[in-house]
């Protein structure tokens, strides 16, 4: 029997398709691009607002809703000053950042009402850092029973409320935070 012979065309293109093209439809495909500026520095540009998800700043320091949550509340604790690493900071702006950190974990068990609550940082890119140039903590509370609230395997969280959601349940306790 003689050997099938390997169309090589036919086998990568192996059916026609129509195809619309949309050039303009390029600019959907670009929003896929990183900005180059830092998220946080333009976040704080734009202001303290539901748009920018800044519920509050300090002189030093800054608590953003996270536009990615891991659980509901998931806030981050940042630095005004564009810094990747804690050693760089003055004593003043660490001082700062901590006293936010600890004003903003007190809302979240307050609104919450969760059990506990995830305190991190990934200090670096090796740590895991997706912006390495900008120290944050996270702040994520945690339920009894939320197991499996990392999203690193299934990649899809399922969340209660939206980023939108959170962003307005917290900021009335913002307000009053004297710092
Ligand atoms: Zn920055």
């Amino acid at each position: 029997m003689a050997k099938k012979k390997l169309h090589i065309s036919d086998d990568i293109w192996p059916q026609e398709r129509d195809f619309i093209e949309k050039p303009e439809r390029y600019k959907y495909v670009r929003k896929l691009i990183k900005p180059k500026g830092c998220v946080f520095c333009e976040a704080l540009k734009a202001g303290v607002n539901a748009k920018s998800l800044v519920l509050h700043k300090t002189k030093h320091s800054m608590v953003v809703a996270n536009k990615y949550p891991y659980n509901s509340g998931h806030l981050l604790v940042l630095p005004i000053a564009h810094k990747g690493t804690l050693m760089s900071l003055s004593e003043e702006q660490y001082m700062d950042l901590m006293l936010l950190m600890k004003a903003a974990a007190e809302i979240l068990y307050k609104v919450y009402g969760c059990d506990a609550m995830n305190l991190g940082m990934n200090h670096g890119r090796v740590a895991g850092a997706g912006i390495p140039d900008h120290l944050h903590w996270h702040l994520i509370p945690r339920w009894s029973g939320d197991t499996n609230f990392f999203p690193l395997i299934a990649e899809t969280k399922v969340l209660p409320e939206t980023v939108a959601q959170s962003y307005k349940k917290l900021k009335p306790y913002f307000k009053k935070v004297k710092l």
